[in-house]
């Protein structure tokens, strides 16, 4: 997604964009929608431009517990410094890219992708107390009671003792 220059100058105020998920580039993330809605503001900074936004992305992810598929709709929040200054690269608040007088517009998906990749949960799980499959039957204890003695150690050897 580009953002051109002439309407930073004017000032975004909240404008909806709308991203396609392929254009990010990010093959490893599925999508459940191709749609990312995206609201920027932008405001005036030394050298350059600051673009606050929210985006909104639907993943499709596999629970950890349970390994099903759940829809995961996640709201993210960035802050991208715009600036033609080199002594601000290095910056901790907000994510820097270099934008020069000369640049007309700039791209903002790699970084954008680069927010989507840090807000996933190290685990996914379809709900915070899924219960997950059963050692001995491997039933999805979200759904169904087993009448399966609470794992041990040893039966769940037992088990795999079985699938051998
Ligand atoms: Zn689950
Ligand atoms: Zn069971």
């Amino acid at each position: 997604m580009k953002i051109f220059r002439t309407d930073l100058h004017i000032g975004l105020n909240n404008k909806l964009f709308e991203i396609s998920s392929g254009s990010l580039g990010l093959d490893k993330v599925s999508f459940s929608e191709d749609k990312i809605t995206c609201t920027i503001h932008s405001e005036q900074a030394p050298n350059g431009y600051y673009l606050k936004g929210l985006m909104t992305v639907s993943i499709r992810e596999s629970c950890d517990r349970c390994l099903i598929d759940f829809n995961s709709k996640q709201k993210i929040e960035f802050s991208i410094l715009l600036t033609s200054d080199v002594k601000l690269i290095k910056n901790d608040e907000h994510d820097v890219i270099f934008f020069t007088d000369q640049d007309d517009a700039i791209e903002i998906d790699p970084v954008l992708a680069e927010y989507i990749l840090l807000d996933r949960p190290l685990k996914k799980l379809c709900t915070e107390d899924c219960k997950g499959l059963c050692t001995s039957c491997g039933c999805n204890k979200n759904e169904i009671d087993c009448d399966c003695k609470q794992e041990t150690q040893s039966s769940s050897r037992e088990v795999l003792k079985n699938i051998n």
